[in-house]
């Protein structure tokens, strides 16, 4: 405990949107509990984890997080200088040196725990060295992985049973073995990591990402219990590690923070709700695609294509500047139906918003569990990652979405989904009674999101659990 009796807790996210914001909001989530928290990023990452955060200002003083920075190396890894997150690698072939980058931040963190003697060490689980560093101080280290726990469970079965290697084309449908839901993938959807015959470098990072699992205090998951109750507990029987839900996290920030979060929109947020509010209830689709992902311009092409012939109003999340790609007169055709946002959306306060009717998504896992929380029901569009996980999740198991038919995974989205088969997603997720009935659940489990994070919700009573576990480990 420090001066005053408190728990210290350092935070170290992995430096990319999906982790920054999620680990400010836990950030937000154990100060208002009384704990000193401490976050460690780098330089270019701070305006993230203040804009989640809030301002000091924004803070009462016993609740006031610190934010410490770190260098990122980018020449010593090979990366161009200012390449601080994953937003910023300018192309897949730097991935490599981005990990290589977080891999030698070892020292830098090593030095902040001498320097601050935390209580507890929670680390994205992109860093398997920080359970070591955590053992090194005598603390206890937490993982934090940034995905719901039946992509945990989906994840480990395949890494443990590699169904993926019986079947004879990449097409094949092949079930997940031993995962509850019978769920079946094909070899095109699983991540190049997921794959032992692709890159061995990812394979031997999922490895010891496992390893450091072991070595750790547990596992804290942005989710809620009663969410992916079967899959909470298959993964402790298959893990044996203990894991805390106690998300949704931006569920725990949002009061005081009024939907904030992440970086700077590039629009007047106040002119988005007055668009909004001028718009029936549940008549807008929303479509981003979260920070990462990139479209080829044919693919982003199809996408206005499907948009427009839907007939629907929309707000479309675009990240770039330029605008040649776009059909010619789309913007003329759409107006006063359609936005575009080019660059970053106030996504929370969009998703919020009473008049937005479904949400085209990644199925990024913050974008997941926001529309979860939204009660917003969802067109998947899985890119990458564990993102295909997820859309099982949310089309099958939560059936509160529909898939619009991604086939494969991809670091580049090239013409994967023509306009017809966005257009057609579109009405079967807003039109008619399959649409109603998808509504219902999605507001049925909003209603429970909620319920979780308030005073006696399972998320809540979670939290508190895992600080007084850490408390008595220092008394
Ligand atoms: N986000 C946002 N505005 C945007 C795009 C994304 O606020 O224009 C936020 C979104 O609300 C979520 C995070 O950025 O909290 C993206 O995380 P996710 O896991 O969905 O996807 P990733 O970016 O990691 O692929």
């Amino acid at each position: 405990m420090d001066a005053k009796g408190k728990l210290k807790v350092m935070f170290l996210p992995f430096p990319g949107q999906g982790h920054l914001i999620p680990m400010g909001d836990m950030a937000r989530a154990f100060s208002g509990r009384g704990v000193r928290a401490t976050i460690v990023t780098t330089p270019l990452n701070v305006p993230a984890i203040r804009g989640t955060i809030g301002k000091s200002s924004d803070l009462d003083s016993d609740s006031e997080i610190e934010i410490v920075t770190i260098k990122f190396p980018c020449a010593e890894a090979g990366l161009p200088e200012g390449c601080e997150n994953t937003e910023s690698v300018p192309s897949p072939d730097f991935i490599p040196a981005f990990f290589k980058a977080t891999s030698m931040l070892q020292p830098q963190l090593e030095h902040l725990l001498l320097q601050h003697s935390p209580h507890c060490l929670i680390a994205s689980a992109f860093y398997p060295w920080a359970s070591h560093s955590a053992a090194t101080f005598n603390i206890p280290r937490l993982v934090f992985y940034g995905t719901g726990v039946f992509a945990l469970c989906a994840s480990e079965c395949l890494r443990l049973y590699q169904p993926h290697n019986n079947v004879s084309s990449d097409s094949d449908l092949f079930v997940i073995p031993h995962l509850p839901g019978n769920i079946h993938m094909t070899r095109m959807m699983l991540p190049d990591y997921a794959k032992t015959d692709g890159e061995t470098k990812y394979a031997e990072l999922l490895k010891a990402i496992k390893e450091s699992e072991v070595a750790s205090f547990g596992v804290i998951v942005n989710s809620f219990y009663e969410l992916e109750q079967e899959y909470a507990d298959y993964y402790e029987k298959l893990q044996g590690r203990r894991a805390w839900y106690i998300g949704p996290l931006s569920l725990c920030n949002q009061q005081e923070r009024k939907g904030k979060r992440g970086k700077e929109a590039s629009v007047d947020e106040g002119d988005i709700l007055k668009w909004l509010d001028s718009k029936k209830a549940n008549a807008v689709v929303y479509v981003c695609f979260g920070s990462i992902a990139n479209f080829s311009e044919s693919q982003l092409r199809e996408i206005a294509r499907g948009l427009e012939d839907s007939g629907q109003e929309f707000i479309w999340v675009v990240r770039r500047s330029d605008k040649e790609w776009l059909p010619e007169g789309f913007e003329r055709r759409t107006e006063g139906r359609g936005m575009i946002i080019w660059g970053w959306a106030p996504q929370l306060l969009i998703l919020d918003h009473p008049a937005v009717g479904a949400f085209v998504t990644h199925c990024g896992w913050n974008s997941t569990l926001e529309a979860v929380s939204a009660g917003v029901p969802m067109v998947t569009w899985p890119v990458s990652a564990e993102q295909f996980y997820n859309e099982k999740l949310v089309t099958e198991i939560l059936e509160i979405g529909v898939p619009v038919g991604v086939k494969k995974w991809a670091r580049i989205v090239g013409d994967s989904v023509g306009g017809e088969a966005l257009e057609k997603a579109l009405k079967r997720i807003m039109v008619g009674e399959e649409a109603e009935t998808i509504r219902n659940r999605a507001h049925k489990l909003s209603e429970m999101a909620r319920t979780a994070v308030e005073r006696n919700g399972s998320s809540s009573c979670s939290l508190t659990d895992l600080i007084q576990r850490l408390q008595s480990i220092q008394n």
